[in-house]
């Protein structure tokens, strides 16, 4: 319907001076109407269009004071023709131009301070506009009834009342249509798709062809049967089935045909003298018309209430899904209870804690897991945080350690608030055991550091004090030299150990292709020159014939930490072996590398977390010293190659690390910083 909205365009754009002429001689033709429904009985106008168009004519001005006094001033000279050219005399033509202007002006300052949207969109409008044209013509009668009086006419107060029904009627019926059609004209201009109609075609033409007949019948009929209120169904049925605008034309019409008839001294007032009929009938025009539009203007509202309804209804369906949403994915559990305690809304990790079944205080934490505050007492109903919280208490991050009957131990952190006017309590656990095992992982690495860089330090200072003494004998002299060599080592590899760390990460890789064999035999090489004749010897079983393409830095590093623990981890009785082999993974196509011991194994609730930064087995802490970040560099620098690493314990005792890396360059991750790479092509892409 592109050509709707494009009329409508052209209409609402068209200049001010072109809409002026169109009310102008829209008025001219109304007046002119008006003045030839006369009855024959009296010379009085039995309709009033006009007053309806010099309305819509103000309204459609108040967009500015020059518009409005155009539309109120403009009116007078037409009102003027037409009315002098009727046959009026010139006292009446004064009281018809001043009554029709301040009648005009009146209506439309009311209407914009009563009906501040300017248009007739609900009952309330359309009943407001009813008492605004009453009020606005009876000071339009009054102006008339004077005119009259200085006009000569010999009983000029019978003019008031003919005048009020004429204008009122005209005004509220015609002036509602013609909002309604104004303000559907501005939203096709718009763009807006027009509103859905109630009924069908078919229907809409069986109103019009019922109406039509059933009018023509009633109205048309040369007796004066009393079966006026015959035509009331046809417009209950245009109200509640047509939109209001549509509803509005179907009064007018059969308004025109009642009036056709009425003139025409036909239909159930033919018996009425002239004014009487006129009246009598437009008045009963007056109410079909407003039963219609009242009906249809309620349906119109109760459709836009329902829309409304349902949209409002699928906006909060829309965001609850969403929350829900949210809320089952997040990390942390959150649990709203009722007042009974009763669970309102659980998410899936709250539930995970908590169990579903929570009515009885004691069932709160005590599905599967043994619960205890951080001191190891077990929490008890009444420090139960949902308890505390349905009584009115915040519980702030209290700190829970739920033991599971197969041991592994959840730490939670807990707070629950009490929900507003005792409806419940909100209670949020999360889940701390990453950041609980961070702390310990980080003592452990103060006390690791403490140790190594500050025992060292204190050795130094006692053996530089000896070395002070000048009596102090060679061979003396010489045990302390090589002491503080010794600890000078152990602090160099500490540090070193450090900087490898942070560096595995950030450092750009210069892959290649490299002989395995090689580097394994230069690391046992120096290990075994390195440990010294007295300690036991350790057999070496090299298979290495896959190849590996890796950063040549990175992989000795790799290879050097996992020989390195072998060794520390291994058997100290001579009967160590060490065992390193390559293999390819058939999924992969990569090359993996295993490296075991015979030696201590890892506990297995260690064996993933050895990986993590500073973690230390409990079997290995008394074993040897270390810090905890041989392995995860390891896994650094595995991953760094898009490879990965992983341990498992052989039977019989002991550990083997597994290292998957690429075989060939066409294995490295996707966008791996290359060291030898071209600097321009390798820059980050910010
Ligand atoms: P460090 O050896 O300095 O403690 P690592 O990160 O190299 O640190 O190793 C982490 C932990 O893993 C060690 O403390 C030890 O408990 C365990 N571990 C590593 N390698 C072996 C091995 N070959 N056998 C037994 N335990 C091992």
């Amino acid at each position: 319907m592109g050509w709707v909205q494009a009329a409508a365009g052209r209409l609402t754009a068209l200049p001010s001076s072109a809409v002026h002429t169109g009310f102008a001689l829209l008025l001219a033709a109304t007046a002119a109407f008006g003045r030839t429904i006369t009855l024959e009985s009296s010379n009085l106008a039995l309709v009033w269009p006009a007053a309806a168009i010099h309305f819509l004519w103000a309204v459609w001005g108040l967009r500015s004071r020059r518009d409005t006094v155009i539309a109120l001033v403009a009116a007078a000279p037409v009102l003027a023709a037409v009315t002098l050219m009727t046959g009026l005399g010139p006292a009446l033509v004064a009281g018809v131009i001043l009554g029709s202007a301040v009648q005009t002006l009146i209506a439309a300052h009311l209407f914009r301070r009563l009906v501040p949207g300017l248009g007739i969109r609900t009952v309330g409008d359309y009943l407001r506009l009813g008492g605004i044209a009453l009020a606005a013509c009876s000071v339009g009668a009054l102006i008339i009834v004077g005119a009259s009086a200085l006009g000569g006419v010999a009983s000029p107060a019978s003019v008031f009342v003919p005048w009020i029904i004429r204008h009122a009627v005209s005004l509220t019926a015609i002036g509602s249509l013609g909002l309604v059609l104004a303000a559907s004209i501005s939203a096709r201009a718009t763009g807006a798709t027009a509103p859905e109609l109630r009924v069908g075609p078919l229907e809409r033409s069986l109103i019009a062809v019922v109406s039509v007949a059933l009018y023509m019948t009633t109205f048309g009929a040369d007796t004066a049967l009393p079966i006026a209120y015959i035509a009331i169904p046809v417009h209950m049925w245009a109200g509640l089935r047509l939109r209001s605008g549509w509803a509005m034309l179907h009064g007018l019409a059969s308004g025109g045909i009642l009036l056709f008839f009425t003139v025409a001294g036909r239909g159930p007032f033919q018996e009425l003298d002239g004014g009487t009929a006129a009246y009598v009938a437009q008045s009963f025009m007056f109410i079909a018309f407003s039963l219609s539009a009242v009906l249809a203007l309620s349906m119109d509202e109760r459709q836009r209430l329902i829309a409304g309804l349902y949209r409002a209804h699928e906006e909060a369906e829309a965001s609850a899904a969403l929350r829900d949403l949210v809320i089952s994915r997040m990390h942390d559990g959150v649990l709203v209870a009722g007042a009974d305690r009763r669970p309102i809304f659980q998410n899936e990790m709250s539930a995970r804690w908590l169990g579903s079944c929570i009515t009885r205080p004691a069932e709160l934490w005590r599905r599967d897991y043994d619960v205890t505050t951080v001191n190891g007492e077990p929490l008890t109903d009444a420090d139960d945080p949902l308890t505390l919280a349905l009584q009115g208490v915040v519980t702030e991050r209290l700190d829970l350690d739920l033991t599971h009957p197969d041991g592994h131990v959840v730490y939670l952190s807990v707070d629950a608030i009490p929900l507003p006017d005792e409806h419940g309590a909100v209670v949020v656990t999360r889940d701390v055991t990453d950041e609980r095992m961070y702390q310990r992982d980080l003592g452990r690495f103060a006390s690791v550091v403490a140790h190594d860089l500050m025992t060292p330090l204190t050795v130094f200072d006692g053996w530089l004090e000896m070395l002070e003494d000048p009596e102090l004998p060679v061979a003396q002299q010489q045990a302390s030299v090589a002491r503080l060599q010794q600890a000078s080592l152990r602090m160099r590899n500490l540090i070193r150990n450090l900087l490898v760390y942070s560096l595995a990460k950030e450092e750009r890789l210069a892959p290649m292709h490299l002989d395995v064999t090689e580097t394994v035999e230069g690391i046992i090489d120096l290990r075994t020159a390195l440990r010294g004749k007295d300690v036991p010897l350790v057999r070496f079983h090299v298979q290495t014939a896959h190849p590996v393409y890796a950063d040549e830095r990175m992989f000795l590093q790799l290879v050097e930490n996992l020989v390195g623990n072998a060794l520390k981890y291994g058997r100290t009785d001579g009967t160590a072996e060490i065992t390193i082999a390559t293999s390819m993974d058939d999924a992969s196509g990569r090359t993996l590398i295993s490296i075991r011991d015979n030696g201590i194994g890892i506990p297995e609730a260690d064996l993933e977390r050895v990986f993590d930064d500073f973690h230390r087995a409990e079997n290995g802490l008394g074993h040897a010293a270390g810090t905890g970040l041989g392995l995860a560099i390891c896994r650094r620098i595995a991953e760094s190659h898009g490879g990965s690493i992983s341990v498992a314990n052989v039977p019989g005792g002991g550990a083997e690390f597994t290292v998957s890396l690429p075989a060939g360059p066409d294995q490295l991750p996707a966008g791996v910083a290359q060291a030898d790479a071209d600097e321009d092509s390798m820059a980050p892409a910010y």
